[in-house]
């Protein structure tokens, strides 16, 4: 297995053992000399295989075999630093983006590592074209981004950076929903 099939298989297998995407969704992406290689539509990532990885170019077509964010993985390479892309769909962290249009982390990691994550919300959340420049947009300056109701994307030199952050976010907004309503005596 060549390194990047490893990268993508362990990654994926992470994101789905941690319940942080279901059995066919999300999807994963590396950025490559003049394209990209992105997980394939409907691909489970719990159990990438070499079938599953897509080659894009960062200009013209895009293969009907990619995944359906692919248009959004394109855009954030072409507009942002990123050299690896994380589609997760956490459901802690869509259930708060529902409520905020910024989450604030108040566990030491999370406000350390994410001090204030946007939410955007779009009219097509999955694959349009809005959707696409609304991530990128963000993505310019923050490593992670909640679509309202729909997950996460994040960027990191590799997929494991990638992983990291939408891993400390998820870990964050359970924190959040656990402290949502409690109330405890000062002494
Ligand atoms: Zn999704």
């Amino acid at each position: 297995m060549d390194d990047l099939l490893r990268a993508f298989s362990q990654v994926g297998r992470d994101l789905w053992r941690s319940g942080m995407v279901t059995s066919h969704g999300g999807n994963l992406s590396v950025r490559r000399e003049g394209e990209m290689v992105i997980t394939r539509t409907g691909a489970m990532l719990g159990h990438i295989t070499q079938g599953d990885l897509v080659r894009v170019p960062l200009e013209g077509e895009i293969s009907p075999r990619a995944s359906r964010e692919a248009l959004l993985h394109r855009a954030s390479y072409l507009h942002t630093s990123a050299e690896a892309l994380v589609h997760a769909h956490p459901v802690h962290a869509i259930a708060l983006s529902f409520f905020r249009y910024t989450i604030v982390p108040k566990d030491a990691e999370g406000a350390y590592i994410l001090p204030s994550v946007s939410v955007v919300e779009v009219s097509q959340p999955i694959g349009s074209q809005e959707l696409a420049q609304a991530v990128a947009q963000v993505l310019k300056n923050a490593p992670i981004v909640v679509v309202k109701g729909h997950g996460t994307f994040a960027k990191g030199r590799g997929l494991w950076e990638a992983f990291y952050y939408t891993s400390v976010l998820e870990a964050s907004c359970r924190v959040l929903w656990l402290l949502k309503g409690v109330s405890f005596p000062s002494s």
